[in-house]
């Protein structure tokens, strides 16, 4: 599955689908490719569902935009998070993974889209894997069984209102 497009949504919809397959006794893994600096709700809520949501930090923060040539400090932590992601889908040991805006990681050039769908492709069938991330790769979408675009149509940030507690973090 993939959640893509410019508006709020997409990593949100994951932790719904978390919530929903969790209520169903399933185990959820969220290796989040570009946060890692900021301390967000979902990583004490993961501690409230008693270990059957298991939430990885594995960034290291937001990119600066219209930066050509990427740190090589995120290209590393890119590259250890799929590394993550490829041995947490071979261990069979979860029932849903998400990959937290790994869209965005390729569109940044830290991971090259067919190393990511070599990754994909190792899930077992009954494995649910989620692709969360703006501009996500036309090849992603190809392959994927499940594409849906989240569309800005308003966002309380062009009025100046900052991040908001238990909306954006
Ligand atoms: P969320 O985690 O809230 O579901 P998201 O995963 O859809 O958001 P990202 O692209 O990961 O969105 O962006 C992370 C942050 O950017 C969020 O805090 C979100 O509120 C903010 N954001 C998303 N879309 C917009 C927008 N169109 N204008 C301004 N800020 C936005
Ligand atoms: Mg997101």
């Amino acid at each position: 599955m993939v959640f893509t497009g410019d508006g709020k949504g997409k990593t949100t919809a994951a932790m719904g689908s978390a919530l929903r397959a969790i209520g169903h006794g399933m185990k959820v893994l969220m290796i989040q490719f570009i946060k890692g600096t900021w301390h967000y709700g979902e990583l004490d809520a993961a501690r409230l569902l008693g270990g059957a949501l298991e939430i990885r930090p594995m960034g290291r923060g937001f990119l600066k935009p219209g930066q050509s040539t990427p740190d090589p400090q995120h290209i590393e932590a890119a590259r250890q998070a799929l590394a993550a992601a490829r041995s947490a889908i071979e261990s069979r040991g979860y029932d849903m993974v998400i990959l937290d805006e790994i869209n965005n990681a390729v569109d940044y050039g830290l991971l090259d889209i067919a190393e990511v769908l070599e990754t994909l492709r190792l899930r077992p069938p009954e494995m649910h894997v989620i692709c969360t991330g703006r501009n996500a790769h036309p090849r992603l979408i190809e392959e994927a069984d499940l594409v849906s675009e989240v569309r800005a149509v308003k966002h309380p940030f062009d009025k100046g209102i900052r991040a908001q507690r238990g909306i954006e973090y």
